[in-house]
């Protein structure tokens, strides 16, 4: 824990600001970069897309894709995989899309209510895994939506999703992320690439959309400890 102390002056006079900071990066372990939304299928032979993210400095990969478990290679000591997918409501047109990592098998598709989040949720977490909340700005969820599905179990919330710029700009929702802090939700702020290529903007991409996440404390080990940590 880092104190700093900042003078300043507010309506009636100068202040004085005490902030203490924990910060992470002073913690044991190491740091690790990651993705943890592709859609693998689409990008291509599993083993070689982790060969390209390998090749970009990442130390992990989840694949992702829409209502489907890619198989990925198995985890090494040099790079960890995972395997999830996202999952939405086949039917209609509701834009609550789901991430689900660490998954053993594919959970039943959403049937369009906010309660089957909750179900899906905790379906994935039976399974070991975790579920987290895909692109909210491109969802266009009122807060009240958005305020039910962060707490429906998810554990974070895509901050930054570089696909849905290129789709129409709606990427970015730290302020989401603050108003839930605000209301008492703390979620991890992820940043995902959401690849579904490999052209060189999907390059440009993943290496600017990537996930930090610490591996296990003490150790070499990359596998990353999202459920202590965050990502
Ligand atoms: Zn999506």
């Amino acid at each position: 824990m880092k104190t700093f102390e900042i003078d300043g002056r507010d309506k009636r006079g100068p202040i004085r600001l005490k902030i203490e900071v924990d910060n992470p990066f002073e913690g044991g372990g190491r740091w690790l970069r990651g993705g943890l939304h592709s859609h693998v299928a689409q990008m291509g032979e599993s083993r070689e897309v982790c060969e390209h993210y390998r090749n970009l400095g990442f130390d992990f990969l989840a694949t992702t894709d829409y209502l489907s478990i890619t198989p990925m290679p198995d985890t090494t000591e040099a790079f960890v995989t995972v395997p999830g997918a996202e999952v939405f409501c086949p039917d209609g047109d509701d834009l609550t899309h789901i991430i689900c990592l660490g998954l053993r098998h594919l959970p039943r598709p959403l049937d369009g209510t906010l309660e089957d989040v909750s179900r899906l949720v905790r379906d994935t977490g039976a399974q070991g895994g975790l579920a987290v909340m895909a692109h909210p700005a491109w969802s266009d969820y009122s807060w009240e939506k958005a305020y039910a599905l962060a707490r429906s179990g998810v554990i974070g919330l895509e901050v930054s999703n570089r696909l849905t710029w290129q789709i129409n700009g709606k990427e970015r929702s730290e302020e989401l992320w603050q108003m839930l802090i605000n209301a008492g939700v703390r979620l991890a702020a992820i940043g995902v690439d959401d690849a579904c290529g490999r052209d060189g903007a999907d390059l440009d991409r993943s290496a600017r959309a990537a996930t930090g996440g610490r591996g296990n404390s003490g150790g070499n080990s990359r596998t990353p400890d999202l459920r202590q940590r965050g990502a």
